[in-house]
């Protein structure tokens, strides 16, 4: 087998004595200084290879990834976009990268300058009052806002326990609000795919707290009704959460805060490129309006004079949610991208990530159902449902032969409220050329043999690994036995 195809561990390749490379023996005296009980009888057991081998195993398993850098990736909802390299090198610069975390406020004044300027150009973007950058992620965010909003009613007295989700609703806003001691009440999506205002009404009484809505939604469609809903949860005294994932389509265009949000997260890393991807690093600030500002996680960073520092005075604060000040390395590359493309430029972002999206689906809409396929924001939700009746070929079977061609697989399988959902966001970094490609690629298998489908991908080292059982029973280290 071609080794770069080859699923050897390094323990695997491992011969008893074989070097990676032999210094000469020191004549140095050396003073042994740790104690007898401190030393370990043998060493330990590590692979023993040749220094050729150690380079070609790890060179070969780093060409087996699949990254923004190496191919398309159109994962709905994640925003795959080109994390721009220009943001490494400046990221990558010592006065930033070889700061400390526990350094006096005095010595990193650059730093919390950046990181009061990303506080005011989220809370900006968002048309809202205060943000904390600590959440590292966007579901961190979430929970963050609704103890934040949590906390907000036991200062007034209320009593609240409900927070409703619409059905189309990514599974973390469910698990955040559960976790933040919220009973959820779950929302009907009416034909259109939007929130079914009926269904909002009847659920809608003095015990609801939060509305979490996504929008642009999780079908990739804006909830034109946004404003007649964000009336009736403020005539209820409850707040309205955005989950901001989407915030790719409306950067510049429109603001939550002005469509009636009262909360949001931001995920830095889908919309403001840090780079991303099998779980991290991530950052997920929050903005709200001014009445929950007290609330917000302490410190924030703040303004005096000339001179930047760490608030902690801030007696009603739900406290710290994550150590320091969140994740600095996607913070910053994020601040790098907004200040380098303006206003302006960022609005151009959402309309080329909205234009891309509506070119493919335009392509798409007549070979798989698109349920919701008129126009859509920067992603759309296809279905296999037809194929799947008529064919036995599945939402999955296309996502794992695409990998066959050199495309990462779309969401498959969300939003739960389309069957055989495939959900599919060019993002707007992405060319005319490639996307026709990502067409043709789906036309072609579209019409391929379902059995041949079953078993791709083809191509790949690994082909249908058992994910249940992958996730069930990690196995996560070698074992000799
Ligand atoms: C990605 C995503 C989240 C969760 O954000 P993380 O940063 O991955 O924690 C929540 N909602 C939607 C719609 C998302 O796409």
């Amino acid at each position: 087998m071609d080794k770069r195809q080859s699923t050897e561990l390094l323990f695997e390749l491992s011969h008893p004595g074989r070097r990676a490379h032999r210094l000469p023996v020191c004549d140095v005296p050396v003073e042994n200084t740790l104690p007898a009980s401190a030393l370990a009888e043998e060493p330990p057991p590590l692979p023993e290879v040749g220094e050729i081998d150690l380079i070609r195993h790890f060179v070969n398993l780093s060409t087996r990834n699949m990254a923004i850098d190496t191919n398309f990736y159109p994962l709905g909802s994640c925003t795959m976009k080109y994390n721009p390299k220009r943001h490494e090198r400046l990221a990558s610069h010592p006065g930033l990268a070889d700061l400390h975390p526990l350094q006096s406020d005095d010595s990193c004044q650059g730093m919390l300058a950046i990181l009061w300027e990303m506080q005011n150009l989220l809370a900006e973007i968002a048309g809202l009052d205060g943000v904390s950058l600590q959440p590292a992620a966007g579901a961190q965010g979430e929970l963050t806002a609704l103890l934040v909003a949590a906390a907000y009613y036991r200062n007034k007295g209320e009593k609240r326990s409900r927070v409703l989700i619409p059905d189309s609703a990514h599974g973390t806003n469910p698990a955040s609000a559960a976790l933040a001691g919220f009973d959820t009440v779950s929302v009907k999506s009416n034909a259109r795919g939007l929130v079914d205002l009926d269904d909002l009404r009847s659920k809608l009484d003095d015990r609801a707290a939060v509305f979490m809505i996504t929008n642009p939604n999780t079908l990739g469609l804006f909830d034109d009704q946004i404003a007649t809903i964000t009336d009736l949860l403020h005539q209820r005294g409850a707040l309205v959460y955005l989950d901001g994932a989407n915030m790719n389509a409306i950067l510049g265009i429109t603001r939550p805060g002005d469509f009636g949000a009262d909360m949001m997260h931001y995920n830095v890393h889908k919309t403001f490129t840090g780079p991303h991807g099998g779980g991290g690093p991530g950052s997920g600030p929050i903005a709200v309006r001014k009445q929950l500002v007290p609330f917000l996680p302490t410190p924030l960073v703040v303004q005096t004079g000339e001179r930047y520092a760490l608030d902690f005075d801030r007696p009603k604060s739900i406290g710290r949610v994550r150590s320091f000040f969140g994740n600095v390395g996607i913070l910053l590359r994020g601040w790098l991208y907004i200040r380098t493309l303006g206003p302006d430029g960022l609005r151009e972002v959402s309309e080329n990530a909205v234009l891309n999206a509506n070119y493919l689906l335009s392509r798409l809409k007549n070979v798989f159902d698109v349920p919701h396929g008129d126009r859509c924001m920067h992603e759309f939700v296809a279905s296999a449902r037809a194929l799947r009746r008529e064919r036995k070929i599945s939402a999955m079977d296309i996502g794992k032969r695409l990998l066959d061609f050199g495309y990462h697989a779309p969401t498959v399988y969300f939003p739960l409220v389309v069957p055989e959902a495939m959900m599919i966001e060019p993002t707007e970094t992405e060319s005319k050329e490639t996307l026709d490609a990502f067409a043709d690629a789906l036309i072609r298998i579209r019409d391929e043999d379902a059995d041949f489908l079953h078993n791709a991908p083809h191509d790949l080292a690994l082909s249908r690994p058992d994910e249940v059982k992958a996730a069930k029973e990690p196995i996560l280290r070698w074992r000799a036995d």
